[in-house]
């Protein structure tokens, strides 16, 4: 292996992704815990059955009337009108993200965001060649306006992602931080990023980024069916932004990049996706419960806005997770050194979670 030419930056290094491991409860990867209704998974049958009746074509390559159902979603889930031509779908929000470094970042560019933040951002940086430079948040994971902009000011970044509500922390930022980042970066012409992969779990109050667009032309808001669709395995993710930036993602992206069963899937959601806010709804009071109980047992948690919560703060975090893994609990050992981070599960998930956990420290982890 080491006689391959692989590339300086990539050598040695191992895949990495979160352990798949055969648990009874897994709340470690963010899934929404409700698989599909089966009414979703008929409509999305009888839509793969049509889509598979064609696929010795190659499918459609803009995607036309998937673009057009998540833009009419996203008015009916946030209020903002946009047009199809604005919408632009890949597989999972991953890959509208890697897109987003090939169009705008690669040799020479910086790609900046606030940490502690998504694993997967300097892993995109890297395979686009994008120097990635992080700004600590504060304490409280919230980001001060100021040492943004500084930090904006000193490293002058081609890209700035914000994830809103940020993983590992919850943490949504206010709609002032995305406006004054993108004013500020008038001169350097920065796509400014802001990561909704969580936005329908945000709690009320909480505005989305896509109502800053219209006059805002550098903004870039992705969003992903992974989490409030519970579709995680279908990899859907988009992006709303001006369609001088959708355009330049077209450059970039595969040919015919969202196979015609994907689409005929994520199509298929789209249309159930009243009955999945229900679900949405039940999952945000069950964060919300989980954190109440949490913060009762004296540990700390982080504001969530998102269907996850970080706890803790364990002197020995590992030997956490090993106990709840001991008694069939998967949980993610990530962020800052003494946290952990639990997705919200369905209400029996949450009872084995706090059972397991309320074991372990009881064990003196
Ligand atoms: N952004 C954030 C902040 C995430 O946590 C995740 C998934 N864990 C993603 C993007 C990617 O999601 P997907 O590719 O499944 O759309």
């Amino acid at each position: 292996m080491s006689e391959l030419p692989i590339r300086d930056e990539l050598r040695g290094i191992q895949a990495y992704g979160a352990p798949q491991l055969d648990v009874p409860v897994c709340l470690n990867v963010n899934e929404n815990p409700f698989p599909p209704s089966e009414a979703l998974v008929a409509d999305a049958a009888a839509a793969v059955a049509d889509a598979v009746r064609g696929l010795n074509r190659y499918p459609d390559r803009e995607a036309s009337e998937l673009r057009a159902g998540l833009a009419a979603y996203l008015e009916r889930e946030s209020g903002v009108s946009l047009r199809p031509e604005q919408v632009w779908a890949a597989n999972g929000s991953n890959e509208v993200m890697l897109q987003i470094l090939q169009a705008f970042g690669g040799p020479g560019r910086v790609a900046l965001s606030f940490a502690p933040t998504y694993s997967m951002y300097p892993e995109y940086a890297r395979d686009t060649a994008t120097t990635w430079v992080t700004a600590p948040r504060r304490e409280d994971f919230t980001v001060d306006v100021d040492a943004a902009l500084e930090a904006v000011a000193t490293h002058r970044p081609s890209v700035v992602l914000v994830a809103s509500p940020n993983n590992p922390t919850g943490t949504a930022v206010p709609l002032d931080l995305v406006r004054r980042l993108h004013d500020a970066t008038e001169a350097t012409r920065t796509v400014v990023v802001v990561d909704e992969a969580y936005a329908e779990f945000r709690r009320d109050g909480t505005p989305s980024a896509l109502s800053l667009l219209a006059g805002h032309p550098r903004l870039v808001v992705t969003r992903t069916m992974s989490k409030a669709f519970a579709f995680a395995g279908a990899r859907l993710g988009y992006a709303a932004a001006s369609e001088e930036v959708v355009d330049a993602l077209r450059v970039v992206r595969l040919p015919y990049h969202l196979s015609a069963v994907t689409q005929a899937v994520a199509s298929a959601a789209l249309r159930h996706a009243d009955e999945l806010q229900a679900r949405v709804r039940q999952l945000r009071d069950e964060r919300d419960r989980l954190a109440e109980w949490l913060r009762s047992t004296g540990l700390e948690v982080a504001d969530s806005d998102a269907n996850f919560l970080l706890f803790g703060r364990f002197s020995d975090r590992h030997a956490v997770w090993q106990g709840l893994l001991d008694r069939g609990v998967l949980i993610r050992e990530t962020g800052p050194d003494g946290w952990l981070r639990v997705s919200v599960g369905t209400p029996d998930e949450t009872a084995a979670f706090t059972a397991a956990l309320t074991a372990v420290v009881g064990d003196g982890a």
